[in-house]
């Protein structure tokens, strides 16, 4: 906890509010440029976040003149950081927006993993607060806050009594830091929008899973620039590890990773006493916490819904101004909040959950399908025609995605 207070106390300026009028004012730059010009400004703006030269060194937002009850408030909220009901939004109000190092090295020192792998402390502040940068806080979801929420929700997994009996520390360690990074640098575009506008990491990554290995090459940039691992011999399976469980979150690769869970829980062959079936227990686990919103309490899940809403509908408008075929979900005229959500929690995550819930049959499952089914109700309670599609869903969750292929197919590709 000393450790923690010297870092919370550590100078950072109150900024939140006047960042939002900042990403307004990109988001509409962005959109009159050319549509020629879309690669040049995609590769341009990867250039200056890449360059570190111009960046200098890493900084916090400052916490200094922040209130003393902010800090307290924000440490009293650590004491919970373990409940479903964590609210990730007024955490990262009371840190200054600085959510994700503060949670981050928090489960770190909770677990007893800083002492255990010997972590430098220097270190492990700046890969913190380079992995924190390195998200944009323009983006209305993809950003550092998303981060910390599914690392939040990853903590929860973990203290499942499954895998908390199984899990090695190295387990641990590898979980919590594929969800602090699993989404680094995220461009706010999905991937079919980086294929049609020939942005470079399409063609670096061959079309496949392209985002996801930027995530995690990005976070291995990281790594090897702070060196935080280079005094441990298993730094290369820490960084193929990493990749793993960040390419499981490829949304389009949903069914592959579903039927082989279904199989093995089918088969109840899953033996975690195995690194490998471990592991893969790890990906399904990172799976869920990254798309678990639907899960929350509707206070919360409702403010994730309109924020990923609002930034697939920014994709939209720039496919738009630019003539480009609008991606699917994407068109605000044609969508609405309501139908989306209803569609994703048909199509992707009841089927998803349902499995987990097999798998791990705690109160914390029931907990998270009860808001589920809630979360689905007031989404169709507010727009009553939108729910009409997802009566298939409702009626058996966990094979909705093999009778509604389309709509399957359109949040895979979608959702990432
Ligand atoms: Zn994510």
């Amino acid at each position: 906890m000393l450790i923690l207070n010297g870092i919370l106390h550590h100078g950072i300026s109150m900024s939140s509010f006047s960042c939002v009028c900042l990403c307004s004012a990109r988001a509409e730059s962005a959109g009159s440029i050319p549509a020629r010009r879309i690669r040049r400004l995609f590769s341009f703006q990867r250039h200056l976040l890449s360059s570190r030269l111009l960046r200098g060194a890493p900084h916090l937002n400052p916490l200094h003149i922040l209130d003393e009850d902010y800090c307290g408030q924000a440490k009293c909220m650590l004491e919970k950081v373990g409940s479903w009901n964590f609210d990730i939004f007024l955490f990262d109000r009371l840190t200054n927006g600085n959510s994700l190092v503060f949670l981050t090295f928090n489960l770190l020192n909770q677990y007893g993993l800083i002492e255990l792998f010997q972590l430098d402390m220097v270190k492990l502040r700046r890969f913190l607060v380079l992995v924190q940068e390195d998200y944009h806080n323009q983006n209305p979801y993809h950003n550092a806050v998303h981060a910390a929420d599914v690392t939040q929700a990853m903590h929860c997994y973990l203290r499942e009594p499954k895998l908390a009996q199984s899990l090695t520390s190295f387990d641990i360690l590898l979980g919590l830091l594929a969800a602090a990074t699993h989404d680094l640098d995220h461009p706010g575009v999905n991937q079919p929008f980086l294929i049609k506008t020939n942005h470079y990491l399409a063609a670096l990554y061959r079309n496949t899973s392209v985002l996801e290995n930027h995530h995690w090459r990005s976070a291995v940039g990281l790594l090897r620039e702070t060196e935080l691992f280079s005094h441990l011999p298993v730094e290369d399976s820490i960084e193929r590890q990493l990749g793993s469980l960040i390419l499981a979150t490829d949304i389009s690769r949903q069914n592959e990773y579903l039927s082989r869970f279904r199989t093995h829980l089918d088969e109840n062959d899953l033996c975690l006493g195995h690194a490998s079936h471990r592991h893969f227990v790890l990906q399904m686990a990172l799976k869920c916490a990254d798309i678990c919103n639907p899960c929350r309490p509707w206070e919360l899940s409702k403010q994730w819904s309109e924020k990923v809403t609002e930034e697939f509908f920014h994709q939209g408008d720039i496919e738009k101004k630019h003539k480009l075929e609008i991606s699917p979900l994407c068109d605000s005229e044609a969508n609405t909040i309501a139908s989306v959500q209803i569609g994703f929690m048909t199509y992707v995550v009841e089927p998803l959950f349902a499995e987990w819930a097999r798998f791990s049959d705690t109160r914390l499952s029931q907990t998270m399908l009860g808001h589920l089914g809630l979360n689905k109700a007031s989404w169709s309670a507010l727009e009553p025609e939108a729910s009409g599609s997802s009566e298939e869903g409702e009626s058996e969750p966990g094979r909705a995605t093999e009778e509604c292929t389309d709509g399957d197919e359109l949040f895979k590709v979608q959702i990432t």
